[in-house]
């Protein structure tokens, strides 16, 4: 581009499905940009009259940073207001009659502005033609991408261990995963690249994939983050099998302090929002020079699960095929959910306030982890149970040998984890099995056996008596028979 130096994005039309091709602009919202004309009368659309929605106006009371306590919030947060005509009166950009009716499928005007800026604050993307587009949160940018760039029959690299409902979303589409190797730091791009490199359509059954979904941060089940060097040998393997990336971030902004161990002081907090900003690992987007990343981020777990909002940052023309795919689906979050974030992010805290939530967040992350692994390292018989400590997200996954369980040369691996899941709802916690969390489908058996642990759902006095638990509770599995 003349303008920023930066090269513009490759072309996808040899990927795009007969789904994705399919999708044309929506006469109606094409119509609204004659709404600009001054003077027209409208009656064109069909935009209710805001003069008939019952909702005069919201307040949500909500922190001011950085006074980020449940308790700061509920004693001393500010009320925000959001009035029917605020724009129209020019007390803000944004109002109810806006938020409440009809809007484009990219999302608010407004919010879509907010999420831009966020974005090249944070990743700072290394082509031109980029853009974003508001969704529904993360399951549905899946969803969409998915539809844009697999048919029935393809299938798409992913983590050996992932996160469970994008295997399912993938399934009803028609579509499998494919499983790579992981290590500490996620899948291995050597790994990737021999599965690309020896790929055979007939033995196989499906075209070579074109597709990787990776999460590489905090990756949901197994907690591994993968490191800048991983990233960049992965990004370099799909270039040279020209692979598209679908790069879901979630636990992006969980990203904790360095573990320094149960008695060594912990790492003082990021000096400045510069200083957070530079702990974070780069992001696929921002190594991306071919605009083959699309990158799902998502409100869940940052601000709440319920706002139902999250956004994809990929090339203009990707971004165009999303939007359509909006338009004959959801047409865009909830107005509600967009007017309640654009005044807590945009006119209350700003990008340096966001900032500083999530550093927040960050420490309150670290202490978790900290308190969890604390009881793992206090409750857990080492000669049993193995772990990485976790640089991200909200997961602890827990290896656990089973070889020295007593009936392993009798039992599969699978009853062996059942028995000991239902010994420790026994004794009192609940984990997940590591092979809920198997990518590839079907009558596959796994050679170890995992448990995942959230850090997340439960208070930290709670959560040393689960660990307890699951320790007493595979302790007895492995007893004598
Ligand atoms: N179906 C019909 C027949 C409609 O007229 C409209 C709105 N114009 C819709 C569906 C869209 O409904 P919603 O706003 O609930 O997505
Ligand atoms: N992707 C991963 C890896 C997740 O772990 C989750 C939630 O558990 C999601 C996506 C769902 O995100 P959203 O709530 O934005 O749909």
């Amino acid at each position: 581009s003349p303008f920023t130096g930066k090269p513009k994005a490759k072309r996808w039309d040899h990927y795009i499905t007969v789904e994705g091709k399919a999708r044309h602009p929506s006469a109606l919202k094409g119509a609204a940009e004659h709404l600009k004309k001054p003077g027209l009368i409208s009656l064109g659309g069909g935009l209710p009259l805001a003069e008939n929605f019952p909702i005069e106006e919201i307040s949500i009371k909500v922190p001011t940073a950085p006074h980020f306590s449940e308790k700061d919030a509920r004693e001393s947060g500010k009320i925000l207001t959001a009035g029917k005509y605020d724009a129209s009166e020019g007390s803000s950009v944004y109002d109810l009659a806006i938020a409440l009716n009809y809007a484009q499928g990219t999302g608010s005007a407004q919010m879509i502005r907010f999420i831009t800026e966020h974005t090249e604050l944070v990743c700072n993307p290394a082509y031109a033609d980029w853009g974003c587009v508001l969704t529904v949160g993360s399951t549905s940018s899946l969803d969409k991408g998915l539809r844009t760039f697999c048919e029935r029959g393809d299938v798409v690299l992913a983590e050996e261990y992932t996160y469970s409902s994008a295997v399912e979303s993938a399934a009803a589409l028609g579509v499998n995963f494919i499983p790579i190797k992981m290590d500490s730091e996620g899948l291995l791009p050597e790994e990737m690249d021999d599965i690309l490199n020896t790929w055979d359509e007939k033995s196989r059954g499906a075209r070579k994939p074109h597709v990787l979904y990776t999460v590489p941060t905090g990756q949901n089940p197994t907690g591994a983050t993968q490191s800048a060097t991983r990233r960049k040998a992965i990004y370099k393997v799909a270039q040279k099998h020209d692979i598209y990336i679908f790069e879901d971030e979630p636990y992006f902004f969980l990203q904790m302090q360095p573990y320094t161990g149960p008695d060594s002081p912990s790492a003082p907090p990021p000096a400045s929002n510069e200083a957070f900003l530079k702990t974070l690992v780069p992001t696929y987007l921002s190594l991306d020079v071919d605009g083959r990343v699309m990158r799902m981020d998502s409100f869940s777990k940052v601000i709440a699960p319920g706002t139902r909002v999250g956004w994809v940052t990929a090339s203009e023309q990707i971004i165009e095929r999303i939007v359509r795919a909006n338009e004959s689906s959801v047409q865009n979050p909830s107005g509600l959910s967009q007017i309640v974030l654009f005044k807590l992010l945009d006119e209350h805290w700003g990008h340096a306030g966001y900032f500083q939530w999530l550093i927040n967040l960050r420490m309150e992350y670290t202490r978790r982890r900290d308190t969890l692994l604390d009881a793992c390292e206090k409750f857990l018989p080492k000669d049993l149970v193995s772990w990485n400590p976790p640089a991200a997200g909200m997961f602890l996954w827990m290896k656990v040998d089973y070889h020295k369980h007593p009936a392993a040369s009798r039992k599969t691996i699978l009853e062996i984890e059942d028995e000991i899941y239902l010994a420790a709802v026994e004794e009192g916690v609940l984990v997940a099995k590591g092979s809920w969390f198997i990518a590839q489908r079907g009558d596959f058996v796994p050679e170890e056996l995992f448990f995942r642990a959230t850090f997340a759902a439960e208070s930290q006095d709670k959560m040393t008596h689960a660990i307890e638990r699951f320790g007493a509770a595979v302790r007895k599995t492995f007893g004598p028979e």
